[in-house]
């Protein structure tokens, strides 16, 4: 199955029990503002012109971040989840620039930081045969799982028949190539900071166009990274294998 959330941003309260459910299941501190996505939120709730905004990782169809890690760090699986590897992750943040929604985040504070983001729940939830956290916690269904087709259909259904209540638009159909979370809203979503101007071919596509056109800096951009990530997974290493007296 592929899996998908649809969030429908009129029936959000913005009680931020998915945000903590995520904390929860994550364990990501508790302290971290729940208003912003961060290395340690990675579903947050947002409040915006008198909306609550749900914000979490959009899980793309075809993901810039997985075509951007020089390492093969992230990886879209066949469920739907774009999930990465930290162990994998040698702190370039190509992906953090590559996403045209600003999802990654870096843990900046730490010594031998990486990225993080929502995972779709996939290890803890999804392959267990059960739904993520953040949205069997909510109270209202502002957010829920479900069968990627099945959920588009809803959306639309739910536009069809309250033409009043909707923008005439499902949030995440078609931007950057379609995406596994999708949105509905009363409000434009170009005044609740959504990407307005992103293409309808998947990213990965543009940044090869791109990329394509200059081999030497890729190439050379590639070594050069891969040199410093071999460096820092040896120094980790040995430090490992000889951690120091104290
Ligand atoms: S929203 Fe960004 S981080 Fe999430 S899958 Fe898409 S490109 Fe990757
Ligand atoms: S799917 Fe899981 S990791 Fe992603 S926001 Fe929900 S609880 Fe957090
Ligand atoms: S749990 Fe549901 S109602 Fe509460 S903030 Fe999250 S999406 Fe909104």
């Amino acid at each position: 199955m592929k899996s998908a959330i649809l969030t429908d941003l009129t029936k959000c309260i913005g009680c931020e029990a998915c945000a903590l459910a995520c904390k929860e299941i994550n364990e990501l501190p508790v302290s971290a503002p729940m208003n912003m996505l961060s290395a340690y939120t990675w579903s947050a709730v947002e409040h915006r012109n008198g909306v609550n905004i749900r914000r979490q990782c959009m899980h793309c169809e075809e993901p810039a971040c997985v075509s951007a890690c020089p390492v093969a760090a992230l990886e879209k699986t066949k469920e739907g989840a774009v999930i990465y590897d930290a162990g994998k992750c040698m702190g370039c943040r190509y992906c953090m620039v590559a996403c045209p929604f600003g999802v990654p985040k870096y843990e900046w504070d730490k010594s031998i930081p990486t990225i993080q983001k929502c995972i779709l729940c996939h290890e803890k939830a999804l392959s267990q045969g059960k739904e993520p956290a953040c949205t069997s916690a909510c109270p209202t269904g502002a957010t829920i799982f479900g069968e990627r087709a099945a959920l588009l259909r809803e959306a639309q259904k739910r536009i069809d028949e309250n033409p009043g209540s909707y923008v005439p638009h499902i949030y995440g159909m078609r931007e950057a190539g379609g995406t596994s979370v999708f949105y509905l809203s009363a409000v434009p979503f170009a005044d609740l900071g959504f990407p307005g101007n992103l293409k309808e071919d998947p990213y990965p596509k543009l940044t090869w166009k791109v990329l394509s056109k200059i081999p030497n800096i890729v190439s050379t951009g590639g070594v050069l990274l891969l040199g410093i990530w071999w460096i820092i997974n040896r120094r980790i290493k040995l430090q490992d294998e000889n951690p120091p007296s104290v």
